[in-house]
């Protein structure tokens, strides 16, 4: 007992005449420990198809001017190999990214199973957030099927479209009418979307405040590439879907916006179309990250399920000339790791080299959600 009580005595004396410094010390390890989590409430989600590393830094070439997405306070990088193949399609490298699942080449937010798997805009949508897309493709194509839609190949666009009804999701822009209102089963999807409170354009509203939920089909097919999409911009879309989402916004909300065609001009090896294509999605980009600023909880992620093209800078013809070639190596898309760039609250999570189903539960993480 003695002994005990002497121990605590020279505890108590020791604690006393520690250094100021160490005491300092020891308040920071506990005030860390218990800060207060950063609050996401809004997740703007951009998906540049098939933009890799060499894509952006192409951007900013042709442009002379620094991208948005380079001014991200946090930079990652991920792999994008699918379950089955270490060179991904579209299919499975978004529903990675939607899902947090490896899938099987061509699949729509399924497992390797076919067993469906809930995408980040379903679970948003489950804890009461609002949901949207907003893409310069069919909304049926492979990058917005994987968070609306539920099939085990991305050909079956009809059967993809038919998930838009069933969907929670909020807020739809991009073309692909047809799909809609040309079927094979003789439905009419605008009709039965509209009857389930959907108010319908075919051109982009000047605004989207107010509008609960939002089909705009601007297209009977995919819109055109942007240097001749005279319709909208992505830059408008994005704009159009933060308003709606974010005018009855309690909760909060998670929107997917895709440059849908960065992936197409690689394919086709034309570094014309692939600028324009990617000047388009990085106004896109400027327009998430103002939201952001301006309204704190809010994250904006922007990556790619993949590159595309194999796209290198190279000499041009003359070594002495300083120029800088585009040279695609493959029309098709490449194994090469994508960048990652975060802003607003919670990109600290998005920093390192990791896989790109770590972007699913990094996002889920930061807007404090389950994914079961
Ligand atoms: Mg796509
Ligand atoms: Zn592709």
């Amino acid at each position: 007992m003695k002994t005990k009580l002497s121990f605590a005595l020279l505890f108590l004396a020791l604690m006393a005449v520690l250094p100021a410094q160490s005491q300092r010390r020891a308040k920071g390890v506990v005030s860390q420990a218990v800060e207060k989590p950063v609050v996401v409430n809004n997740v703007i989600f951009m998906i540049g198809d098939g933009m890799g590393l060499a894509q952006a830094h192409a951007l900013q070439l042709a442009t002379g001017e620094m991208p948005a997405m380079f001014k991200a306070p946090v930079i990652g990088l991920i792999s994008t190999d699918s379950y089955t193949h270490k060179i991904t399609d579209s299919g499975a490298g978004g529903t990675a990214l939607a899902t947090g699942y490896k899938t099987r080449n061509g699949m729509i937010g399924m497992g390797p199973d076919s067993t469906a798997v809930p995408s980040l805009l379903d679970i948003f949508a489950r804890d009461g957030r609002r949901t949207g897309v907003a893409v310069t493709c069919d909304v049926t194509h492979a990058t917005p099927a994987d968070f609306v839609a539920k099939n085990i190949s991305r050909k079956n666009e009809q059967e993809i479209a038919a998930d838009f009804v069933k969907s929670p999701v909020d807020v739809v822009i991009g073309g692909g009418l047809y799909n809609f209102t040309r079927r094979k089963d003789g439905r009419n999807l605008v009709s039965e979307m509209k009857d389930n409170g959907f108010a319908f354009f075919e051109s982009l509203p000047k605004s989207g405040k107010g509008f609960n939920k939002l089909l705009v089909l601007t297209d009977t097919a995919h819109p055109a590439p942007a240097a001749k999409r005279t319709n909208y911009t992505l830059a408008e879309a994005t704009r159009v879907a933060i308003e709606a989402l974010d005018s009855r916004n309690d909760k909060g909300f998670f929107l997917m916006v895709e440059g849908s065609q960065i992936d197409w001009a690689g394919h086709n090896n034309d570094s014309t179309y692939l600028i324009n294509e990617m000047i388009d999605f990085d106004k896109a980009v400027g327009v998430a990250v103002a939201f952001a600023e301006k309204n704190p909880g809010t994250l904006v992620v922007v990556t790619a399920d993949h590159e595309t093209g194999g796209l290198t800078l190279i000499h041009g013809q003359n070594k002495r000339n300083k120029g800088v070639k585009f040279h695609f190596s493959s029309d098709d898309h490449s194994g090469v790791i994508v960048p990652v760039y975060a802003f607003g609250a919670g990109a600290s999570q998005f920093s390192g080299v990791y896989d790109n189903t770590d972007i699913f539960k990094k996002i889920l993480k930061v807007a404090a959600l389950d994914p079961k």
